[in-house]
């Protein structure tokens, strides 16, 4: 999980930098590995390096290799300075190895995060074609991929086949119920792991109880607040 551009910039700055240093004959390379929940960038080149005493500026703005009135390698003198706040602006660090005449490998370390690149996909149960459409439409419109079933055998079937991160359930379905699918849900090791959220009636007492008991991981009652409803969806897909 990262800002596109913000990773790009990192990218250009230490690429630019290294080949700005770095003679026409020389080497520029760069490595980029996943691993122990960290992704790790190495940037290298075999440029002139930066001498021991100067290796603690760097970071500093507006330190120039050379100084600025040295038209030989021009720059703002900022690169690196906002190289190191972006890649510590994604909670990582950015280390650098280098001796004069032989060159430089920066290192650039990140955590992995689990981002919003998996769509959650959510299993919608209702026979209400409005409640099905409603539920879908602002479903889709977050983001998320949304499958359907108007009664509880085809619930049942997609459930199984789809293996959705989520199921909103109506409890009142045509043939088999609501209730009646979360429980064969339930029993079912293929499908016991998928979340299920009841869509409850409001009028219906009772209906709350009977949906955790069966294996519900909690309700939204109907009619659907569509100011809650996104914020109700998430919270339950969050929970453990
Ligand atoms: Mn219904």
């Amino acid at each position: 999980q990262a800002d596109p551009r913000k990773i790009k910039q990192i990218l250009y700055n230490l690429l630019s930098n290294a080949i700005k240093f770095t003679p026409a004959s020389g080497k520029v390379t760069v490595a980029a590995t996943a691993a122990d929940e960290a992704l790790r960038i190495i940037v290298h080149d075999s440029g002139i390096g930066i001498a021991k005493e100067l290796q603690h500026k760097i970071f500093g703005a507006f330190y120039q290799v050379q100084s600025a009135s040295n038209r030989e390698y021009p720059g703002t003198g900022l690169g690196l300075a906002l190289t190191k706040k972006l890649v510590e602006m994604h909670g990582g660090t950015i280390e650098f190895d280098s001796e004069t005449g032989q060159g430089t490998t920066f290192t650039v370390e990140m955590p992995l995060r689990p981002g919003p690149s998996k769509r959650n996909r959510v299993l919608v149960v209702e026979d209400n074609p409005s409640n099905l459409d409603l539920a879908r439409m602002v479903l889709e419109g977050n983001g998320f991929a949304v499958d359907t079933a108007s009664n509880g055998t085809e619930g049942l079937e997609k459930a199984r086949h789809l293996q959705p991160d989520l199921i909103l359930m109506d409890m009142q379905l045509p043939g088999v119920d609501g209730l009646t699918v979360t429980r064969q849900l339930k029993a079912d090791p293929t499908t016991a792991k998928i979340k299920v959220v009841a869509l409850t009636a409001n009028a219906l007492k009772g209906s709350e109880e009977q949906a955790l008991a069966a294996g519900c991981s909690g309700y939204i009652a109907k009619p659907i607040e569509l100011k809650k409803f996104m914020l109700q969806v998430t919270n339950f897909l969050e929970k453990e």
